[in-house]
């Protein structure tokens, strides 16, 4: 037992040097940009918890919701009240129930000057883009719109873009990429998905 006692006290400590070290090289300052993407579920859940982060210390925080701003949404119920907080959503349904391009074009363009607004306010500290990432693949958005947009946002503000299959050049600009792998997801096994647990 002391004997593993000292391997631990030896392990650990060799670890602190590692991450003190990590933390100190650790020097620079700035807003990020973050992309949470892959198939598996937890993409919008992790944006949703960064943004209940922020609000927790009082910074001001827009998200904005493409494709499913008409859907339930459990944590813009809850958090709405918070005056920090600026949900912008796509007033359409989307694609699938539309089936009607242009209309989906205009909806998009218009809940996208409300993005830009958000992402030119040096005010707001932290953007959320949800499902961002169709409104790319579907051509509804340019790329070079939104490249222009994130980089000409102040320094000090962080972004979230969520959503599948995001675009390479977006991959290549962020700061981090977190991928949710899909192990298994219940609603293959014809599971419905739940109110205050799915969305
Ligand atoms: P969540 O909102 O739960 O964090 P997500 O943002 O990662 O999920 P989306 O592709 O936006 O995933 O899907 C939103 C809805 O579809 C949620 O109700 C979610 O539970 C469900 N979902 C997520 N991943 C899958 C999957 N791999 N198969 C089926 N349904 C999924
Ligand atoms: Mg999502």
């Amino acid at each position: 037992m002391t004997d593993r006692n000292a391997r631990h006290q030896q392990s650990m400590q060799k670890l602190k040097t590692h991450v003190d070290g990590r933390v100190a090289a650790a020097t620079e300052q700035r807003g990020l940009l973050m992309v949470f993407t892959g198939n598996g579920k937890g993409k919008t859940t992790a944006a949703w918890g960064t943004v209940t982060r922020a609000l927790g210390y009082g910074y001001r925080v827009g998200v904005v919701q493409f494709i499913k701003g008409l859907w339930e949404c459990g944590e813009r119920e809850r958090l709405a009240e918070d005056a920090n907080l600026e949900v912008a959503v796509m007033a359409t349904g989307f694609t699938w129930e539309t089936q009607n391009r242009d209309s989906d074009i205009a909806a998009c363009q218009n809940v996208w000057r409300e993005a830009e607004r958000m992402l030119a306010d040096p005010g707001v500290y932290l953007v959320v883009l949800d499902e961002l990432t169709y409104m790319l693949k579907f051509g509804y958005l340019d790329f070079a719109t939104l490249e222009q947009a994130l980089a000409k946002r102040p320094a000090e503000q962080t972004v979230i873009v969520t959503g599948r299959n995001a675009h390479r050049d977006l991959l290549a600009m962020a700061d981090t990429v977190t991928e949710m792998q899909e192990i298994r997801h219940a609603f293959n096994d014809g599971l419905q998905a739940r109110r205050g647990i799915d969305y």
